[in-house]
């Protein structure tokens, strides 16, 4: 199974040096690369393909970093601009955007394949504490992932810096299976919202912990500071780096409440069903983009997408145009004017008491197993946009879709943590 793993590296200050310097001829590579094949094409008509070993003896100082990091760069502009010029002329599904130059401390990385030596692959995991990479040497590195390096292959090592000058790799490798675990519940439906933050259709309910809200107030506080330096001083870096940091803090933040709750839907549940949500169409609505952004709902999904295509179970994504929330899931009544205010209504039909999210969970859960059973009369929903992802095993449903809230099936955790 080819996964990417995160971990973080710890440097010695000679190699510090040679990384930042990498990191920079990369930077400078490619900049160098997008500009000239920029003015060419720009003035002449041309395209033209720059050579990477005429660089190397105009500025001779790129010949004392990893030529494989150059040559990545060098490739990574070519298919940036490629794949722009492919757009243009519709070869391309995705409108891809002119590539942008680099800019120094914004997403600062380069990257080196494994390559195979007499001593086996030249990037390996050395003794648990340290990682081989070629001119680099042997790098400390925080073994997070607890597992057994021996088994591990790697393809490839991407090295980054962060703006709070942390350093980390990335590892594209080979890992082996993992164990199947044994989900206790057949399924589960929830739906994404902004005062929760999941609703699952047990009625269980996962708060929203809002870590930019709780943070804003800091946060504008140091950016007015910042605004107050003057630029590039050593007072302004110092303030730059503790507004970095804020944000850092609540990137992570964000990241691990997203780890811990995922995790825990896929192991827990064999099917899982969620709404796919229109996160563009909502961030243009000014009064909840920041709150959307907050909440970052897509990676959430994407999470749960690929966890649940690890431990083989099956989740499916309910078309946007669902209507989820104005359903009765007992009758199947559609109250067409159902307002965003109303968190509680009255079904005319069946006189059914619905908590407005809670009834969207089932519906959507319902949704979902239908679509799993291949049932496609009575649909409500929009079937072209459906996306059911293969998550490899096809189990047999024996459930019937779910009627009552009092008596499903699911709950995705016994205690939802409120910590934040
Ligand atoms: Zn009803």
């Amino acid at each position: 199974m080819k996964k990417g793993l995160e971990i973080r590296l710890y440097p010695s200050k000679e190699q510090r040096v040679l990384i930042d310097k990498t990191l920079g001829c990369s930077r400078f590579v490619y900049n160098h690369v997008l500009a000239l094949k920029k003015e060419l094409w720009e003035d002449y008509k041309l395209n033209f393909n720059p050579n990477l070993k005429s660089f190397k003896e105009e500025w001779p100082f790129l010949t004392k970093v990893p030529s494989q990091a150059l040559a990545n760069s060098y490739m990574d502009c070519m298919t940036a601009y490629n794949n722009f010029f492919n757009s243009l002329k519709g070869k391309s599904r995705q409108q891809a955007k002119f590539p942008k130059f680099h800019k120094k401390g914004h997403k600062d990385s380069f990257r080196i394949a494994a390559t195979k030596t007499s001593k086996g692959y030249d990037i390996r995991i050395e003794d648990y504490e340290h990682i081989k990479v070629p001119k680099l040497g042997l790098i400390k590195f925080r073994n997070y992932h607890n597992m057994d390096w021996s088994k591990v292959h790697i393809y490839n090592i991407t090295i980054k810096k962060t703006p709070t000058n942390k350093y980390f790799a990335s590892l594209c490798c080979e890992l082996p299976e993992k164990e199947y675990i044994e989900p206790k519940y057949e399924s589960c439906g929830f739906d994404l919202g902004l005062k929760d933050f999941c609703i699952f259709d047990s009625g269980e309910v996962i708060k929203n912990p809002k870590y930019y809200r709780k943070t804003v107030y800091r946060i504008k506080k140091t950016q007015r500071q910042l605004s107050k330096c003057k630029k590039f001083s050593k007072n302004y870096k110092k303030v730059q780096l503790k507004l970095a940091k804020l944000h850092e803090n609540i990137k992570n933040q964000r990241k691990d409440f997203q780890h811990k709750w995922s995790h825990r839907i896929v192991n827990e549940n064999q099917v899982i069903v969620s709404e796919d949500l229109n996160v563009k169409g909502m961030l243009k609505n000014h009064k909840l983009a920041k709150s959307v952004a907050d909440a970052s709902f897509s990676t959430f999904c994407n999470m749960i997408a690929y966890k649940a295509n690890e431990q083989h179970r099956q989740y499916v994504k309910i078309g946007t145009f669902y209507p989820s929330s104005k359903l009765c899931h007992c009758c199947g009544f559609k109250h067409k004017g159902l307002k965003l205010e109303e968190r509680f209504w009255t079904c005319p039909e069946c006189g059914t008491y619905l908590d407005r999210d809670e009834n969207a969970a089932i519906n959507i859960l319902n949704e979902g197993l239908r679509i799993l059973s291949g049932n496609t009369v009575g649909s409500t929903g929009n079937d072209k946009s459906l996306k059911p992802v293969d998550t490899g095993l096809v189990t047999n449903l024996v459930q019937e879709p779910v009627i009552t809230s009092s008596q499903t099936a699911c709950h995705a955790g016994k205690s939802p943590t409120e910590d934040g």
